[in-house]
């Protein structure tokens, strides 16, 4: 069996976070090593899907729930504002290969996407 990721390990209380949001299927936390004065992290608990294209052709909803929490999150933390990215691929600066978006709000730097991410 795979190794658990950092998500999984998250969710099941194996390491700590800072837990913002968390439902049956969805957790959502501050990212460690955050590239925004806002930035979290929303997670779908299943390590099923390794990319957004993965879950979106998998579980469409789940995508739709993962983007309403996002919404939510940055409607009470950045104003409403937000980018939402979700890295795909080494190159692009994936280093977890469990879904999750970024949740980004101001204060940052253009050309910081990618593999700062
Ligand atoms: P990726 O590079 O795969 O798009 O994003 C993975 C993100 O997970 C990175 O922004 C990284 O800082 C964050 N991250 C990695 N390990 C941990 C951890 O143990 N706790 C939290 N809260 N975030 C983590």
């Amino acid at each position: 069996m795979a190794e658990p990721t950092v998500f999984e390990r998250i969710v099941a209380r194996e390491i700590p976070a800072d837990i913002l949001y968390e439902d049956d299927r969805i957790i959502a936390i501050t990212d460690i090593a955050p590239k925004a004065p806002v930035h979290l992290l929303v997670v779908p608990k299943t390590a099923e899907y390794e990319n957004v294209a993965a879950l979106a052709a998998g579980d469409p909803q789940l995508l739709a729930d993962i983007v309403a929490v996002a919404q939510d999150l940055a409607t009470e933390r950045t104003g409403g504002d937000y980018r939402l990215i979700f890295n795909t691929g080494e190159d692009a600066g994936q280093t977890v290969f469990h879904v999750h978006a970024h949740v980004l709000g101001t204060g940052l730097q253009e050309g910081s996407l990618g593999s700062e991410l």
